[in-house]
């Protein structure tokens, strides 16, 4: 009979490892505590509009071709991509934007005309990048399970040792003279987590993601990816349950010998937990557990995030699929986010509209938007705090794109912290996990084998390699293959 393994949650390192760990002939369940799968990847339909509730950035195609092809399957087989053209337009104040389009000859364009010889200075910096994604993501990501210091030393990597010592801020800020080119270099990074002040120097490889490779999209939204791991499983043998809410690791002869769920006992050979890392310890007996609060609450937190989903009942002018609004200065809203954590006074935002590039996302004649405020972990979340961020960000969209759009909205939600909370039992609220600096890189990273239980793993975003829906997959295939190398031990 086959070994049973119970994977907690769904999001895309736990749909990830269902598919490996199935392929190998496990009997793998993955549970999901809420009523649809994905994780932070869910999508909710409403009155005609379809949101993709978390990621929308699709970056780093490889990543996900790479998995698709572990099966022998090519993303195409799931669902089609288009590349976006432009990728993102970034706005700086009223009419005032660049537009960052999909090809470098394109962008070292658009830099030249802000700075001269820019464009020279984005050449190097972005052949550097492009080497940087080939030791940090090709080679190495999916050798580093974070077990041991010794995964990063490479020959690649002791040259670079010197760029683990700067930071993304002091390497952009010595080549370009510019603002607002500054701060589209600064803007990758973001996705991990932490300041460009706080991010190694090595992490341009997500300007590579960026301007290399460039921004992508799903046919129907993200949800297709979630749409197309299921049916993969589904194909193995992976069964998925949904309303199901591990309360409990039960343990027997140092090991997790079954999960309780809704009462009954669930038993399985391994467990692999995809949900947040400090909740899935707060699910066993404190003697097990292998981080304490005083761990967690030192760590640098990825930020949550205020999100609204709106429908407005016309099409939008002057704004693109992807649209950052950098009209305001990130280094206080940064401070806001990690060094006094508080309400920011001036926040910058994000804001998508799917319908832009897909109007089946949207009724016809309407535009479907998503906002998202990028806060502190466990600010104080009320409906007053959230209708008041609402009121100045629809201010802002208005002025800067030069329309009204008040009165246009027909659908409106909000999400936030005690959402992040009570959906995905997030540490603090956050929607991200643990950002990447220097100290929470690799083996510095919470581990994703138990030192006390044999048979518990973990993966996701608080895990190797980090936040990210790319980094989440390899997480996935991190821990598979851990399991497979040390199933005999088993
Ligand atoms: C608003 C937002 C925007 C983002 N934008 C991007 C983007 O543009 N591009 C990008 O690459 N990444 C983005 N990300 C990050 C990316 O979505 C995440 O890093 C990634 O999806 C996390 O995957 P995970 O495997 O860690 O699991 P998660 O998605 O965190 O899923 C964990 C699952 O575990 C479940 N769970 C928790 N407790 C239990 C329990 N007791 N029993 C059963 N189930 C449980 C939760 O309900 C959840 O479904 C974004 C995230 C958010 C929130």
């Amino acid at each position: 009979m086959s070994k049973k393994i119970s994977i907690i949650g769904s999001g895309f390192s736990s749909l990830t490892s269902a598919c490996y760990l199935a392929k190998q002939g496990y009997d793998v369940s993955v549970f999901e505590k809420n009523s649809s799968l994905g994780g932070r990847a869910r999508q909710f339909k409403k009155d005609g509009f379809t949101f993709d509730m978390g990621p929308s950035w699709y970056w780093m195609p490889d990543v996900f071709d790479k998995f698709f092809n572990d099966f022998g399957k090519k993303t195409s087989d799931f669902y089609n991509l288009k590349k976006l053209n432009p990728a993102y337009r970034v706005y700086f104040g009223k009419n005032d934007f660049i537009e960052i389009e999909d090809s470098l000859e394109k962008i070292k364009k658009v830099f030249e005309k802000h700075e001269k010889g820019s464009s020279i200075a984005l050449d190097r910096f972005m052949a550097n990048a492009k080497k940087n994604y080939s030791i940090a993501v090709t080679n190495l990501l999916y050798k580093m399970p974070g077990i041991s210091p010794l995964e990063l030393i490479t020959r690649d990597t002791v040259l670079k040792a010197g760029s683990f010592l700067s930071n993304i801020r002091k390497e952009v800020g010595k080549r370009f003279k510019n603002k607002k080119l500054r701060s589209i270099l600064e803007f990758p990074v973001l996705f991990l987590g932490a300041k460009a002040s706080n991010t190694p120097a090595f992490y341009s490889f997500m300007n590579h993601a960026d301007f290399g490779l460039g921004t992508w999209q799903p046919e129907n939204g993200f949800y297709d990816v979630v749409n197309a791991m299921v049916n993969l499983g589904k194909s193995l043998g992976v069964k998925y349950y949904t309303n199901h809410d591990v309360s409990s690791l039960n343990t027997n002869n140092k090991k997790v010998e079954s999960i309780t769920i809704n009462n009954k006992l669930f038993y399985s050979d391994i467990v692999i937990s995809g949900a947040d890392y400090v909740h899935t310890e707060s699910l066993l007996d404190p003697k097990y557990r292998q981080y304490s609060n005083k761990y967690w609450t030192k760590k640098t937190w990825a930020p949550s995030s205020l999100l609204f989903y709106v429908g407005f009942d016309k099409k939008l002018k002057n704004v693109s699929h992807h649209n950052l609004f950098f009209d305001t200065d990130f280094d206080n809203h940064a401070k806001n986010i990690y060094d006094t954590p508080n309400w920011p006074k001036d926040p910058l935002f994000y804001a998508n509209f799917t319908s832009i590039t897909n109007p089946k996302t949207a009724p016809k004649g309407c535009e479907n938007a998503f906002f998202l405020v990028p806060i502190a972990t466990n600010l104080n979340d009320t409906n007053d705090v959230r209708e008041k961020y609402f009121e100045i960000i629809i201010n802002r969209l208005e002025n800067l794109t030069g329309q009204k759009l008040k009165k246009n909205i027909i659908f409106k939600t909000s999400y936030c912290v005690n959402d992040f909370k009570n959906d995905y039992n997030s540490y603090g609220g956050n929607a991200y996990g643990l950002a990447n600096t220097l100290f929470q890189t690799a083996f510095l990273r919470p581990k994703i084998k138990s030192k006390k239980l044999k048979n518990l793993y973990f993966s996701g975003q608080l895990t190797v390699p980090g936040p990210g829906v790319p980094p989440a997959i390899v997480s996935g295939k991190l821990v598979s293959d851990l399991i497979l190398n040390n199933e005999t031990t088993i």
